[in-house]
C-alpha cells in the first residue's frame, strides 16, 4: 500500500537569510535537500504502534511537532537467497518509535550494545545496559510524579522507589529542590557541581524558606 503524503514547509531553512542561501559551496538542508517542504510529521509514524515518531511540544498555538523523527526512521532489510523467514528479493523498509524501541531492547535475551558517543571526538565508551536502562525507568517515573510523591511522603528520591527515609535535600545553586536523599544514596550528587546537600527540608516546612 502506498502512503500519500501531506507536506509541510521545512522548519530548519525557513529563516535563511539570502546571502547564506547564495553562498557558493553551500550544503543543501539537510532537513529538506533544499525543497522547502517536508513530510507533514503527523504524518510519520512508526510501524509498530502506530504512533507519531516526531515529538510534540504545547505552545501558544496548540501543539507543535518537531519535523524530525525521533527512533528508527525508515530502515530496511533485503531477503536473500537462503531466507527463510523473508522472502529472497523482498526489501522491508519500517520504522520504530523510540518508545517501541526500548520495548523491544528490553524484549532482547541479548541487550544492545549501549556507547556513550562523545560528538566532539567521536570516541565511545561501553556502558552497561543497566546503566541505561535504570536511569531511563527512574525518568519514567519521576515523570508520572513518583519522585514528588515520594518527597511528600518524606522519603528518598534519588532511585526509584527508594524504601530509605529522606535524609537530605538537594539544593541547586542555592535553590531547594524536592530532590532528596537516604544515606545510601547521597553519592547520586556527588558529580553535580552546583549540588549542596542540607538537613531534610519537608513540604511542610518548604513554604516558610
Ligand atoms: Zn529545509
Ligand atoms: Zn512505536
Ligand atoms: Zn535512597
Amino acid at each position: 500500500m502506498k502512503k500519500e503524503y501531506t507536506y509541510v514547509t521545512c522548519d530548519n531553512c525557513k529563516d535563511w537569510k539570502e546571502e547564506y542561501i547564495n553562498q557558493a559551496g553551500r550544503l543543501p538542508c539537510r532537513r529538506c535537500n533544499d525543497t522547502h517542504q517536508v513530510i507533514n510529521p503527523k504524518e510519520i509514524l512508526c510501524n509498530l504502534c502506530g504512533e507519531c515518531m516526531c515529538p510534540d511540544y504545547e505552545n501558544e498555538q496548540g501543539t507543535w511537532y518537531s519535523q524530525e523523527p525521533h527512533g528508527l526512521y525508515e530502515a530496511s532489510v533485503t531477503g536473500g537467497y537462503e531466507s527463510y523467514h523473508l522472502f529472497d528479493m523482498n526489501k522491508y523498509t519500517f520504522s520504530f518509535c523510540e518508545l517501541c524501541l526500548r520495548k523491544l531492547f528490553v524484549l532482547c535475551k541479548i541487550k544492545p550494545k549501549v556507547e556513550d558517543v562523545n560528538l566532539g571526538t567521536g570516541e565511545t565508551t561501553e556502558i552497561d545496559w543497566e546503566d541505561d536502562q535504570i536511569p531511563y525507568e527512574y525518568r519514567i517515573w519521576e515523570g508520572n510524579g513518583g519522585a514528588h510523591q515520594a518527597y511528600l511522603n518524606k522519603m528518598c528520591n534519588a532511585v526509584k522507589e527508594c524504601p530509605n527515609r529522606a535524609l537530605y535535600t538537594v539544593k541547586l545553586s542555592d535553590e531547594f529542590t524536592e530532590h532528596c536523599c537516604c544515606e545510601e544514596h547521597q553519592s547520586r550528587w556527588d558529580n553535580t557541581i552546583n549540588a549542596e546537600l542540607v538537613k531534610f527540608i519537608s513540604n511542610v516546612f518548604k513554604p516558610f524558606l
